[in-house]
């Protein structure tokens, strides 16, 4: 029997993952399998997972590390032979600039979210006000609504519990910096389920998470004898954007055919009784099987428009973010940072308090200490530090130019930090319209998007777009669509 012919058009980490997929996974299938071509519209594969050189020194410029608890990128690591290549995040907690001054986050909190008012009052995080706002979760908890929601947002939910200060503070510049978006709009169900689930009871939503926390942790060993506490990133020593690299080498061994620069614009039917595909690029036309489809949605919804204008329909509802990343290298001396924890998260509503941007809001969101997050960035010379600036209600980052993002988060980091030396080195990476927006009910859109597309016999649609943002999710999203579409070519 020929070989099937499969398709993937996206070359970012979904679709590569969804490649790997195909081909067999950990137990390469060889002339098994069926072929597989990757579709890439750029010159290069791995999407966001890219690179920027800084000083002499490469970095990720995109996703740095992933969370721990997800296994999808490790276990990907060890199918390609190369767990050994994962390290820990070498450092914990971080800052948020509150009332005036940066000032640690509190310990035990859940996405931002916290657990208790005793560790929420001794951060002096919060006014007086705003705290005793909290306080009343714990003496007379608000019902957070009336019967069982199916989605609500998380910053109504949690200002319900906790208070509006609480949202600002903390959920905010913590979940809501995840993918530039703002808690006021982001479906509690779609991504912080246990949220969604603690807020529903009658009671506190404090005592709801902690009981949670203790329900997931792990029982106390016998011996009595305290656990290392595992770490919440990992990061492969040579950045995220070396998975894109290993996979796209093991796959070339595999025989998977990699045409970059070849931007999909049509998707077509053989016809006739023929249930196959054909996909065309301005340069070729591909005859598939099956295609995975694992670009961004607005491409999506243009491929799917001609055989499903609900699919498209739903597709077009999602909103993405623009963000960059500041990259600085700063020499080590005279610099003065705080000397707790991984960087710095700025509330949404931050001002400047002086100079020439004195009342505008900050661009800068969060700042990661690199080479303190990650030891093997360290030199002894300088300091890696990356400012993540942009956010989905601020777009003043498409009207200025690279000079000018700098200029302004130099300023920033000065007011942060206290003065800065002249970086050695720096620079601009932009991703424009890069994070997908969960927004309220965003699972149910999702599931309609999702059976619109199973009604196209051998189409499957995946990545950051429907079921999690972050890489393991992607890593997930592109495999288990794989899987669906081996699955069905081998029954026929
Ligand atoms: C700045 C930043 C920081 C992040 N940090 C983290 C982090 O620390 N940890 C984490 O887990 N996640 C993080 N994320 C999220 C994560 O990186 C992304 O959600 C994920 O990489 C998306 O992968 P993808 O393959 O679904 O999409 P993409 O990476 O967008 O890949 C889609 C590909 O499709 C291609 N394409 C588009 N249209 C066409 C077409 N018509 N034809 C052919 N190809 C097309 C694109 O060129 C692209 O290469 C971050 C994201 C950003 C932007």
């Amino acid at each position: 029997m020929a070989r099937h012919e499969v398709t993937v058009i996206g070359g970012g980490i979904t679709g590569l993952a969804a490649a790997f997929e195909l081909t067999g996974g950990a137990r390469p299938l060889g002339e098994d399998g069926p072929k597989v071509t990757v579709l890439e519209a750029s010159e290069h594969f791995g999407g966001k997972l890219g690179a920027t050189t800084i000083a002499g020194v490469v970095v990720d410029a995109g996703p740095d590390g992933v969370l721990a608890r997800r296994r999808e990128a490790a276990t990907l690591l060890e199918d390609l032979g190369r767990a050994d290549l994962l390290v820990p995040i070498d450092a914990s907690g971080a800052s948020v600039f509150a009332r005036g001054q940066l000032r640690p986050l509190p310990d035990g909190m859940q996405l931002g979210v916290p657990t208790s008012w005793r560790t929420l009052r001794s951060s002096h995080l919060l006014s007086t006000a705003g705290l005793l706002r909290a306080l009343v979760d714990v003496v007379a908890p608000r019902p957070a609504s009336r019967g069982h929601l199916q989605d609500r947002t998380i910053g109504g939910l949690v200002e319900t519990k906790l208070g509006h200060e609480v949202v600002a503070t903390l959920v905010d510049p913590m979940l809501g910096g995840i993918t530039a978006g703002r808690v006021a709009e982001m479906s509690a169900a779609a991504v912080f389920p246990q949220l969604l689930e603690a807020g529903q009871e009658r009671g506190s939503l404090m005592k709801a998470l902690q009981g949670q926390m203790a329900a997931a942790a792990p029982p106390p060993p016998p011996d009595g004898e305290p656990r290392p506490v595992p770490p919440a990133f990992v990061t492969p020593v040579t950045g995220m954007h070396s998975i894109p690299t290993l996979l796209v080498e093991e796959l070339t061994r595999r025989g998977v055919t990699f045409l970059a620069d070849r931007q999909v614009t049509a998707l077509r039917r053989r016809g006739g009784s023929d249930p196959g595909w054909s996909v065309d690029t301005d340069q070729t036309t591909t005859s598939a099987d099956g295609v995975i489809i694992t670009t961004p949605t607005d491409a999506a919804a243009e491929l799917l428009r001609p055989h499903d204008v609900e699919a498209a329909s739903l597709l077009d509802q999602t909103e993405y973010s623009s963000v960059a990343v500041v990259t600085f290298a700063f020499p080590k001396a005279n610099l003065t940072l705080p000397t707790h924890g991984t960087g710095a998260l700025v509330p949404p509503g931050t001002q400047h308090r002086r100079g020439p941007l004195d009342g505008r809001r900050y661009l800068t969101t969060a700042v990661t200490f690199l080479d303190r997050k990650w030891p093997h960035l360290a030199t002894k010379e300088m300091v890696l530090l990356r400012a993540s600036v942009g956010r989905i209600d601020d777009e003043r980052l498409a009207s200025l130019n690279d000079d000018e993002v700098i200029e302004i988060v130099g300023l920033e980091l000065a007011e942060l930090f206290g003065t800065m030396p002249a970086p050695i080195d720096v620079t601009v990476t932009r991703w424009m319209a890069s994070l997908p927006q969960y927004r309220v009910n965003h699972l149910l859109r999702v599931g309609g998007i999702e059976s619109a597309v199973d009604r196209l016999h051998g189409v499957e649609i995946a990545g950051a777009a429907y079921r999690g943002v972050g890489v393991p999710a992607c890593i997930a999203s592109g495999r288990q669509a794989a899987a669906r579409l081996s699955e069905l070519l081998a029954r026929g």
